[in-house]
């Protein structure tokens, strides 16, 4: 049997390494010249690895399969521990750091422990604004819950589906989250301090991974025949497609025949958010250095800094922004989002001189081969992931939009769904 993966982002590494384990031949088709899709290490901007794109570990519990390989590869992970390393800037104006700004706020503690006791389930059809309103938040605390947590989901609350978007800190919410000494629970931040590149260049080794392969159609209807936008074809039993949901959404690629109702409805009820970084080198720290995030009131809402928890090197701070920050930002061009980043900064550290050594912005919505960030679910939409994932032999599909709500948008998640695909067509194969 031969397979075809589509795509050579973590989902696809995963799909064809267990394909390998299990003897079955697979291809590779990546149209970047690079591997590791929306996990992308840069090497160049500083003197430490800079992350363009997926930076930390969400989580430690037995479902989080990067562990494995971070203590297979014997890799440092930095806990983030969000609490006296970082700063907010507080609705009411106040500069603090995270553990007294929610230790005198109720509203805002509420906005970040997710502890909401017996309010009620969400409704499929309510998007999160509409939910949290019912339940009581204020708007204060609308605000906060825009700045961060939504702002981490990828989107504006408006397009995400309360249930689906709220199914992780609700379950958070159920019981005792095993602290340790560090601080970190199963819902802690961990930076890999070598580099994600350290993670997805050995998930790749030994794989055949052919680089530049643009596809541009998938014929299905008798085994699978790829072609690139090279003209090259590739006949093969089965394919694994990856592409993210707004490349499938665009329809970049064309699939003959055309996808069946369902996989169709799927894509409707998915939406790729729009996920951006600007990265900042300064000469000198720009705060006390045991302070590494920031979340502010302007725009771009989140910044952290990749130097803090490594032992000198540059000062490099990245801005994270999605959904209507990013609405604002993208039309401005990458010289001015980047000086209104700065503005935003100077603001809240109150310094309004200061200057950076060099920045950019890493734009994925306007990456033709992410066409965004990561996928939102959208009210009304609860099993449009689950409905994504469906095999349409000899189609099997993986991807992070296709992954259970509460491992979505996150490495160890698209990881999971291409040993999920694997494990399809390796059970289809035993069968036959
Ligand atoms: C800014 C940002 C920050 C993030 N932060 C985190 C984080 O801190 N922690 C975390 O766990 N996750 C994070 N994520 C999410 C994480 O990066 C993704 O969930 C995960 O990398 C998706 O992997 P994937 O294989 O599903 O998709 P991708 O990595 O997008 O892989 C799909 C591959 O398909 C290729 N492709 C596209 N079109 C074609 C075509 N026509 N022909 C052939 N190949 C094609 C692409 O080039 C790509 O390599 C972040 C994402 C972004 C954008």
């Amino acid at each position: 049997m031969k397979v075809l993966v589509i795509g050579a982002g973590i989902a696809g590494l995963s799909a064809a390494r267990h394909l390998r384990e299990a003897s079955i031949a697979a291809t590779v088709l990546e149209a970047r010249h690079r591997i590791g899709g929306r996990v992308w290490t840069d090497r160049d901007f500083a003197d430490i690895p800079v992350e363009f794109g997926a930076e930390l570990i969400h989580g430690r519990s037995p479902e989080v399969n990067t562990w494995r390989w971070v203590e297979k590869l014997g890799l440092s992970a930095w806990h983030w521990n969000k609490i006296d390393d970082s700063m907010i800037r507080t609705e009411d104006g106040q500069w603090l750091t995270m553990g007294q700004a929610r230790a005198a706020s109720p509203e805002l503690d509420l906005t970040r422990s997710w502890e909401l006791g017996d309010a009620p389930e969400p409704e499929n059809e309510e998007d999160l604004g509409t939910y949290l309103r019912r339940i009581g938040f204020s708007e204060q605390q609308m605000r906060y819950v825009q700045r961060s947590f939504a702002n981490a989901e990828g989107e504006s609350m408006l397009y995400l589906n309360a249930k689906a978007h709220l199914q992780l800190p609700l379950d958070a919410s159920g019981g005792p989250r095993g602290i340790d000494s560090d601080g970190a629970d199963d819902y802690s931040d961990f930076r890999i301090l070598e580099g994600y590149d350290s993670y997805y260049k050995k998930l790749a080794e030994g794989l055949d991974i052919r680089l530049g392969s643009v596809v541009k159609a998938i014929d299905w209807s008798s085994g699978v025949v790829v072609t690139t936008a090279a003209g090259a074809v590739h006949r093969a039993d089965a394919a694994v497609v990856t592409l993210p949901l707004g490349v499938l959404n665009a329809g970049r690629v064309e699939f003959i025949p055309p996808l069946p109702p369902t996989k169709q409805e799927a894509l409707a009820g998915l939406k790729m958010g729009p996920v951006m970084k600007m990265v900042y080198l300064f000469d000198e720290h720009i705060l006390d250095p045991s302070i590494g995030a920031i979340y502010a009131k302007g725009n771009p809402p989140m910044w952290w800094s990749p130097s803090l928890g490594r032992e000198g090197g540059q000062v490099v701070w990245t801005a994270f922004f999605s959904g209507d920050y990013a609405r604002e930002m993208l039309p401005l061009g990458e010289e001015a989002a980047l000086r209104k980043g700065l503005d935003t900064l100077r603001r809240e550290i109150g310094q309004p001189d200061l200057e950076y050594a060099k920045a950019r912005w890493i734009n994925w919505p306007e990456d033709e081969f992410a066409l965004g960030g990561y996928s939102a679910c959208l009210p009304g939409h609860y099993d449009a992931r689950e409905k994504l994932a469906q095999p349409t032999p000899p189609l099997y599909w993986a991807g992070e939009a296709s992954a259970p709500h509460h491992l979505t948008a996150m490495v160890h998640g698209a990881y999971f769904t291409g040993q999920r695909a694997a494990g399809e067509i390796i059970n289809s194969e035993r069968a036959s």
